[in-house]
Order: structure tokens, then C-alpha cells, then sequence
């Protein structure tokens, strides 16, 4: 029997105990079938070979916690944030050029700007918006997602007059002559017609934003919020093929963030944990208690800095989350229950703690997700029960420094504390939440073991960890928490060829340089599914 595909001349670190390195590994039909000495002998005519020239191989990424499908969604609209779009002339040359790439009549949408940052620091006016693109509707969202700015064909297409009423909760920013200035601010904002996406763009998005996931080498990625639309997208790219990215689907329980819940229908119809297959699978029901750090809703034992004695918002009691969890339980679905600050982490857990004994519990590797700020006692609670903890590390990168002047440097030095989980011996994947944060994994890696922000701020060294062990969290940790432990995670035979090759090596590279990593080629299954131009 001769290998499909064999790596050689590679620094291959497998994340498997039980054979730490190699130097050659050969893969037939998609899996792993040897190492070193025993793969060369399998090398045949047929076999492709890379020569890796000594470059670091893994274990395909796995980012343990993002939405993907809202990431590929922000593909079809315009990136007007500063960094894409610095100033006003940039946006309206954005839009003119998209208005010449559609046909007339088609919205052009776009998110991201912020008068505050744009160099002319004001926003686009509706004449402006109304010039570049004077034959199709334009709608541009702020940064905040509760501004907007429209132009004249928008107003037309959603039958609005240009000296509209302002609706309940809402308004139609005017110029100081009364003219509409374009701005369109909240419940407004409503008003406007805009179409919504079809699962034909959500897919060839998905399919655009599957190649991003390849070139950050992610292979395998949990999706947290997974209604009927993903899950109709997920099924139909699994069919048509050309979508060779592992997916994990967490089920949205109820409605929360303006998100549908399906947790009744999900448990009318008997769904369990594990249903699917190894491409494509239902990991459990996902929950949210807590709002976020940097909105100063995150549900903390004591106050934000300089907020009074606002201690942010639990978004139900305790009884509630204790019906629903001990609900999925009880029909077979594990749970992961979004956990900020303390006091929401504390509920998470009582919610898991009462749902079922110990031993079972065990059995379902629940996940408390993010879990930012847990205290020591509650830490032992999470190790005891075998939780995962799934740890947003990347945010300390991506916005440790709103953490650091919302929670002080106390608590700023404890957020996401891998070293407490790793003494603990609580297995704690880390991952970016993306869009919410970058979805590169080498950002959370950095973080993981430099602790310091995209602004330079270190939010202390206590909670370091070494390199081995931030791959780990994207790697065999990551694994274990979606049940794909006897199956990715780690270089070993019998599991599928999912492999990164990279450009650096993290383990030797001066620590600053791991956020800059790139990746060299990335294989799913045996396959290619992104190979880095020049290397
Ligand atoms: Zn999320």
C-alpha cells in the first residue's frame, strides 16, 4: 500500500503525547497512517510529496467558538471601517465602484464607519451618498450598528418622502436648512426596505469566507448561533460540495439578541448532541447570560471603573437558565452558556450543578463560553463538574485595552486565566468570537502567552502560559470540547489529515513575532485547500 500524500523534511509538532515530533508523516484516504521511517517506506509513484523544508506542521486549527456565517454575512457589505476606509472620499469611491459592479436598483450595503475617526471627522452627507451612486439604494451602517447613513434612491426604494416623521424611538437627522442630512438614527432606521439575504449570497459568502478560515490555517470551526438559516446554508454546501470545512453547530436555545431561539423545536423533534456526522454535526444548545466587557454589561461581582455601581446585566434569573439547561439535559443536549463576569459564570454553573448529577454531567463536557472573570471557588466548581471552559483569549489581543480601562488592572491581570485553568485542570480552547473579534488564531495564541494588547498594554504575566499550550487550546483542547477527540486535534494514525504548515516557527520566534505568523499551506483531509503564494 503506497501513502496518498507524504510531508517530509517537516518539524511536526503532533499535540499527541504519545509521539510529540516527527519528521515525515504520510496520509492515505484522508487519514494518518504513519510517521517517519515507516511513511517514507510508503512513497510510491502516485504519492504527492511536500517537502516541507523543515518548516512546523500541526494540527489543522479548530476555532472552538465564532459565527461564521455572520462573518461570511459582513462579506457582502462593505468594510467602511477606519482601517479599509480612512476618510470620506474613500467610502464614496467604495460605493461608487460597487454601483458600477451591480445592476441599477440593487442595494449597496455597508457597515463600519465612524464619523469620529474618518479623517473629514463628519459622516457622509445623503447629496454625497446620493452622487456616488445616484441609481441604486445605498445604506451604510456606523460602527455602532444604531446609526445609519441612506441616499435618495434608498429613501425612494423604501417609499419614504424626504421630509419624513421621525417614528417612535427614532430619527431623520436634517440639515440646518431642514433638508434630510442622510443620518438616519435608531427605530429610523427600520424604516428603510432592505432585502434580506438570500441562502444562494449566504452561501457563495460562506464559500468566500471558508477560504479566509484556510489561510489563518482554521480547519475545523464551532458555530455558536445556529437558527434554521445556517443550518439550511451548512446542509446545502455539505451536499453541493466544494466545502470541505468541518462545522460544529451550536443551536441558538431561545430568543436572545434578536436572534430566534429553537430550543422547542429542536427538542420536539428528539434532536440530541452528536447528530451528523464527522463533516457536519449538532454539538448542543447555547445559552446567554451575560452582555459584554467592553459595553459595561458583562454581570460583575463589583462595579465597572467609574460607573457608580453598575455591576452590568443578567439577561434572566436564575430559575429561567435552570429550567432550560435542565431541560436539554434531560433530552439529551449538552449546554454552553455564555459567562462574563462572575456573577454570570456563577449562574451558569448553579444552572449546570442542579441539572443533573455529577457523573452525568461529567459525561456531557458542558462549556461555559468565554468565561472571562471566574473566581478561584468557582474555578474548583468548574474542574469538579469537567466543564469547558471556552475561552475568548483572543480578546485580549483584539480588546484587552477596553478590558484593561473597564475593569481596572485587578482584574484586567485575571480575565481569561489559562494558567489557573491549566492548574486546575479545566480544558480551556481558546478562540476570537469572530466577527466579533479578528478570527485569525494566531492573535489568540500571542495573547495566550504574551497577555498584551493590539494597544502594547500586558494585563500581567501571572496568567501566561507556554507556546505548547496555546496551540494546544486550538488544537487537542479545541477538539475535546466538540467530542472530536478520536478524530482531529492531533497528528495521530487513525485520525484525519487536517494539517497546517507554517511559514515561522512559533516555538523559536522571538514571542512578539507568534501574532504575525503565517501560514504555508493548509490540508483538509489529504487535500490542498490553501497553499500560500511563493512558499
Ligand atoms: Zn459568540
Amino acid at each position: 500500500m503506497n501513502a496518498d500524500l507524504i510531508i517530509k523534511n517537516a518539524t511536526i509538532h503532533t499535540m499527541d503525547d504519545n509521539r510529540p515530533k516527527a519528521d515525515q508523516i504520510a496520509v492515505k484516504d484522508g487519514k494518518i497512517i504513519a510517521f517517519d521511517q515507516e511513511a517514507a517506506l510508503l512513497q510510491g509513484e502516485e504519492t504527492e510529496v511536500i517537502d516541507a523544508d523543515g518548516r512546523v506542521v500541526l494540527p489543522g486549527i479548530i476555532e472552538s467558538h465564532a459565527h461564521p456565517l455572520h462573518y461570511a454575512n459582513n462579506l457582502l457589505q462593505l468594510d467602511l471601517r477606519t482601517e479599509t476606509a480612512p476618510s470620506i472620499t474613500d467610502i464614496l469611491e467604495a460605493v461608487s465602484k460597487r454601483a458600477q459592479e451591480i445592476p441599477e436598483g440593487e442595494w449597496i450595503l455597508g457597515m463600519g464607519w465612524d464619523d469620529s475617526k474618518l479623517k473629514e471627522k463628519r459622516f457622509p452627507s445623503f447629496e454625497e451618498l446620493s452622487e456616488a451612486a445616484p441609481h441604486h439604494p445605498v445604506f451604510l451602517k456606523r460602527t455602532c450598528v444604531h446609526n445609519a447613513v441612506a441616499n435618495r434612491k434608498a429613501f425612494e426604494a423604501s417609499g419614504i418622502s424626504e421630509d419624513p416623521v421621525d417614528p417612535d424611538g427614532g430619527h431623520f437627522h436634517r440639515n440646518s436648512d431642514g433638508t434630510v442630512s442622510g443620518l438616519i438614527q435608531e427605530n429610523a432606521m427600520m424604516e428603510f426596505a432592505i432585502p434580506s439575504v438570500t441562502i444562494n449570497q449566504l452561501k457563495d459568502a460562506m464559500r468566500e469566507a471558508q477560504e479566509h478560515f484556510f489561510q489563518w490555517g482554521i480547519t475545523t470551526i464551532h458555530d455558536m448561533a445556529v437558527s434554521k438559516k445556517e443550518l439550511t446554508v451548512y446542509q446545502e454546501l455539505c451536499k453541493e460540495g466544494g466545502f470541505p470545512l468541518k462545522v460544529r453547530m451550536w443551536l441558538w436555545g431561545i430568543d436572545q439578541m434578536g436572534w430566534q431561539g429553537v430550543e422547542e423545536e429542536a427538542l420536539a423533534l428528539g434532536l440530541q448532541s452528536g447528530l451528523g456526522d464527522d463533516h457536519l454535526n449538532i454539538q448542543g444548545l447555547k445559552y446567554m447570560l451575560d452582555g459584554s466587557v467592553g459595553g459595561r454589561t458583562a454581570a460583575l461581582a463589583e462595579p465597572f471603573v467609574d460607573d457608580g455601581d453598575n455591576r452590568g446585566i443578567l439577561y434572566m434569573p436564575q430559575e429561567k437558565i435552570n429550567k432550560h439547561v435542565s431541560r436539554a439535559v434531560a433530552n439529551g443536549m449538552r449546554v454552553s452558556i455564555h459567562g462574563i463576569g462572575e456573577r454570570a459564570v456563577e449562574m451558569a454553573l448553579q444552572a449546570i450543578e442542579q441539572a443533573a448529577p455529577l457523573d452525568e454531567n461529567k459525561k456531557h463536557r458542558h462549556r461555559i463560553e468565554h468565561c472571562a472573570l471566574p473566581s478561584e471557588e468557582q474555578l474548583e466548581r468548574i474542574a469538579s463538574q469537567e466543564i469547558v471552559a471556552g475561552s475568548s483569549i483572543g480578546f485580549i489581543y483584539a480588546i484587552g485595552d477596553s478590558y484593561w480601562n473597564n475593569l481596572g488592572e485587578e482584574r484586567a491581570r485575571r480575565v481569561f486565566p489559562h494558567a489557573s485553568f491549566r492548574k486546575h485542570g479545566i480544558v480551556s480552547p481558546g478562540n476570537s468570537d469572530m466577527p466579533v473579534c479578528p478570527g485569525n488564531p494566531f492573535f489568540g495564541m500571542y495573547a495566550a502567552v504574551t497577555r498584551t494588547t493590539v494597544g502594547g498594554q500586558q494585563l500581567g504575566t501571572e496568567e501566561t502560559i507556554p507556546v505548547e499550550e496555546a496551540v494546544k487550546a486550538y488544537t487537542a483542547d479545541a477538539a475535546y470540547s466538540g467530542f472530536d477527540d478520536t478524530i482531529i486535534g492531533t497528528l495521530s494514525e487513525g485520525k484525519y489529515a487536517d494539517i497546517v504548515i507554517l511559514e515561522d516557527n512559533p516555538f523559536t520566534i522571538p514571542e512578539e513575532k507568534i501574532k504575525d505568523i503565517q501560514v504555508s499551506q493548509t490540508i483538509v483531509e489529504g487535500e490542498t485547500v490553501y497553499k500560500r503564494e511563493n512558499s
